[in-house]
């Protein structure tokens, strides 16, 4: 996702000057489009003090905003006993009278199921200022292919219950779409599940093979010509919304009028 510019209070922050803190390398996930688990090895989390001596030198260095990395957060410690949640309460420890905000980027939605609770107290101190999520797909059938491990009307559910404990949240998603076997009924589930979402941005990808997925060798697959409809269709319904779109090389990106998302 491309970054623009984030709005702290009345202070218009350049993405370029959130830093970041890269809190694991590699990932613990099997998604069967990506091959990123394959490239970047096995999940290796950085150690909690080594994150809470970044994030005090990042605080101390007077930055408001942080924006919190891995190739899934969600994974946090899984590789050495400990969790994401027992970094964030490290995190708010070592920041205790500081107002630093966070940018949650790039987490699979089963994480954020998994530790809802934690997840909604932060939302509402409005800790996790902005909370990016990538749903994929509206359709069960679509996400059991893709291998993605949670049910869509549960992260649906789950939304809601962010968004009304925090209306000032910033949701962030990204969907595929023309995903193997994908029907009109199931890309119409996704297209109902992001209008029920409301987010404030959207990255929407086409499908496409990455060499050596399990995907790729997935029969059915959606024509180019289907995959382009669907994202055109994207693009008005959510223009006719509030939506201003966008055709990049990678895909559509769509985002609702008066945000600056991370
Ligand atoms: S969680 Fe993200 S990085 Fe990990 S396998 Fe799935 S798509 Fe790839």
């Amino acid at each position: 996702m491309k970054d623009k510019l984030n709005i702290v209070k009345d202070e218009v922050i350049p993405a370029e000057k959130i830093p970041v803190l890269r809190i694991s390398h590699g990932c613990f996930g099997k998604c069967s489009y990506c091959v990123i688990h394959k490239s970047t090895g096995k999940l290796r989390s950085k150690p909690i003090k080594e994150c809470i001596k970044e994030y005090k030198s990042l605080i101390e260095k007077g930055h408001k905003l942080v924006r919190i990395n891995a190739e899934d957060t969600g994974n946090y410690g899984l590789d050495m006993h400990s969790s994401l949640p027992e970094l964030f309460s490290e995190m708010l420890k070592a920041d205790k009278g500081h107002d630093v905000k966070w940018i949650m980027h790039t987490m699979n939605p089963e994480y954020a199921l998994k530790y809802k609770d934690t997840m909604l107290d932060l939302i509402k101190k409005r800790k996790i200022y902005t909370l990016k999520c990538e749903i994929q797909s509206g359709s069960n059938r679509i996400l059991n292919l893709m291998n993605r491990d949670y049910d869509a009307k549960e992260v649906l559910k789950m939304f809601d219950e962010f968004k009304k404990t925090n209306p000032r949240l910033i949701a962030v998603s990204q969907f595929i779409v023309g995903f193997p076997s994908e029907k009109d009924s199931d890309f119409k589930d996704t297209v109902s599940m992001m209008e029920h979402l409301n987010m404030e941005y959207y990255d929407i990808f086409p499908y496409s093979d990455m060499p050596c997925s399990i995907s790729s060798k997935m029969p059915d697959k959606v024509p180019e010509k289907t995959k382009l409809e669907r994202l055109k269709f994207l693009k008005t319904f959510f223009e006719n919304r509030g939506y201003s779109g966008f055709f990049s090389d990678d895909g559509l990106e769509l985002t609702k009028k008066g945000y600056n998302p991370c």
